[in-house]
Parts: structure tokens; sequence; C-alpha cells
């Protein structure tokens, strides 16, 4: 075949000179021309090449035509009819083309785009307040060790100085889960432990001196949950049993933890307090972070908050481990967790810690 641009000019040759040729010849080439999308190509078709078309229009004319021009009619008929219909043909492929690619833009990934966030799971500010408190302790050479949640009568009160008619037990704080006679034996009696400080026995009962540990863990206490209690909370014990040990060693330790954690430019006080199974005991506060002794609405004019008790161990409680307490004497303590926290980020409400709102948790990625 021919090409396209050659079969034009012939097309133009032919119909040179005579007027309806040269208009059927313009006004089929208009209309391909104008074709933009698929539908109008269809309806070209019929314009063109349709039984009432441009062409058949031409074809029409023969019979009425002089006998030396029909020759010319036919020819010009038939090659329009080539030319238009490979235009057509032509344009629909390039059309549907053009179609097909802009569908394939469109689905296109844009890499450019910046990609959809994938929020990430942190520790929970109680977390990373418990790493904090035993990592310091850790660099003092304390180890960790953990005990049972579920805990005997015998652990959680009696090995520690606290017998069943103690003023300090107080019965109705406690969640008991199996329970004899409240009076004569509750050794065996089974209840979730109202502090960490049972591990101190576990530990010292299978374990010679000299023993340095930290024991950060949950405890429950039968609290109505309100801003400062909580019946779940979270404590971290501690403490050390060696040969000479004093209420100096206590202080400086205790001093040293608690600069590290709040801050070197943190004072540190010691107030005579009474716990059952330490003897003497005290309450260490540090210097209030807002007003550094002078008083205001965070300490509530004391200048002081209070971080934790503790207390040289009660000769007594060696004495239930099989220590002997002429060789070995021992400090202890303890720290509430959201207490520590609360202070540190200025946290007023307990209830928060527990809510899991994102919100919340999300202040704290350390
Ligand atoms: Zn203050």
């Amino acid at each position: 075949m021919r090409g396209r641009m050659e079969q034009l000019e012939k097309l133009k040759r032919i119909a040179q000179g005579k007027d309806e040729l040269e208009e059927a010849l313009n006004r089929a080439l208009d209309i391909i021309e104008a074709c933009d999308d698929i539908e109008s190509i269809g309806k070209a078709r019929i314009s063109v090449l349709g039984k009432k078309g441009i062409i058949a229009r031409v074809f029409k004319k023969i019979k009425d035509a002089p006998e030396d021009e029909r020759p010319i009619l036919g020819q010009f008929g038939n090659l329009l009819k080539r030319v238009a219909e490979e235009e057509l043909d032509l344009k629909e492929k390039w059309l549907k083309a053009a179609l097909q690619e802009k569908k394939l833009s469109e689905m296109a990934i844009d890499v450019t785009l910046p990609g959809r966030g994938r929020s990430l799971g942190r520790r929970h500010i109680l977390s990373i307040t418990i790493s904090e408190i035993t990592s310091i302790f850790i660099s003092l050479g304390y180890r960790v060790v953990y005990g049972p949640e579920v805990e005997l009568d015998y652990y959680n009160f009696e090995a520690l100085n606290t017998p069943a008619y103690h003023p300090a037990r107080s019965l109705q704080d406690t969640f008991y889960l199996k329970r004899k006679d409240p009076i004569k034996d509750s050794r065996e009696d089974v209840l979730l432990r109202t502090h960490t400080s049972p591990v101190q026995v576990r530990v010292m009962e299978s374990t010679k001196p000299p023993l340095y540990v930290i024991s950060p863990g949950k405890a429950y206490r039968r609290d109505e949950i309100d801003a400062t209690h909580s019946a779940v909370f979270h404590q971290v014990e501690g403490f050390a049993v060696d040969r000479h040990i004093s209420m100096g060693d206590l202080k400086g330790t205790l001093e040293a933890f608690a600069k590290k954690l709040f801050g070197e430019e943190r004072k540190v006080r010691f107030r005579p307090h009474f716990f059952p199974f330490t003897e003497p005991s005290a309450e260490v506060d540090v210097s209030c972070f807002a007003c550094d002794t002078a008083g205001c609405s965070l300490c509530k004019g004391v200048g002081w908050l209070e971080i934790m008790g503790c207390g040289m161990i009660d000769p007594n409680v060696f004495s239930y481990v099989g220590y002997d307490p002429e060789e070995y004497q021992g400090f202890a303590f303890g720290m509430g967790v959201e207490r520590i926290a609360m202070m540190k980020h200025g946290i007023d409400d307990m209830r928060l810690f527990y809510e899991n709102d994102v919100r919340f948790l999300r202040q704290f990625h350390i």
C-alpha cells in the first residue's frame, strides 16, 4: 500500500478544480481531525463512511454524472473511503493508547508522596521510671530480683516484723485470696502482696550476705481509686546486708540515688519515721523542684517532697532468716514508682498512668 501522504496527495489532485470533490475531501478530513475521543471516532465513521455519509453521497453522483466523469468519481470515492478508514483506525488506535496511558498514570504510585505514618509503640512512663531507678542502683552494684505478687502472709507481714496483732497491719487494706482465722494462725494465708518488701525475706532466706538487691514490681491494696491512690501500684524495694553497715551507708547511698534521679542540685534530708521492719526508720525528702525549700504550692508550703521510706533492718527480721545480727547489719528502702514519676514529670493525677490515653502516654519517650 502506498504511503498515507502519497494517497492524500493523489486525492487532492483528483479533486482539484472540482468544488464538490474538494469540499467532500476537506469535510471528511476535518471530521476525522476533530475526533478527540473514542466516541467521536464512532460518530465520524457514520458521517464519513455511513450509508448517508460523505462518501456515499459521492458514489450517488455517479449515475447522474456525464460519462467521462464517472470513472473519476468512482476512483475518488474508493480512494477517499480507503484513506478515511485508515485515518480513523489510526486515530482510534492512538486515542485508545492515550486513554490507557492516562489510566496507568492514575494508578501509578507516586514515590515522592510522604509515606503513611506508622506509629511505633513506646514504653510506658512507669516502665521508664522503673528502669531509671533500677539502673542507678545497678550502677551502685545492686542486682535485680523479682518476687511473686501472690504472696503468703508470712512473707508479706509476719517475717517483716508485722505479726497478726500489729497495728501497722491493717487487714481491711489487703486483698486476701485464701484466709484462715486471722487472729490465731495467719502464716499460710494467701494474699496479693501489699508491698515489695517480702522479696527481702525471700532473698535473705535463700542467700547469705553480702546482699545488694533491688526489686521492682506491683503491689496491691484495697484503696479507692482517686488522684493519689490506686488498687494496683508499683514499688521499688531495695536492701543491703553486709558486715559493718551503718546509717551512714544508708544515707550516702540514698543521697547519691536521689541526686542522680532528680538532679545534682537537689538537697536531700532524712526525717525520723516509723516502719515495723526497720529501726531506726526515716523518710527521705528532696528539696522542692519549684521553690528549692522556700515553700510553694507544689510542695504545699513545706519546701520538701517525700520520695521514699527507709531504715536499718530490724534485728528481729534477721532472726526470721537465720542471720546473726551481731555479725550482719543492713538497710532497706522502698519507694512508690507512681509518686516518683508524678514528681519528676509534674503529673498531678495517678489515674493518668492507667487510662491508656495515648495523648498522655506519647508525652514520654525517653
Ligand atoms: Zn515548693
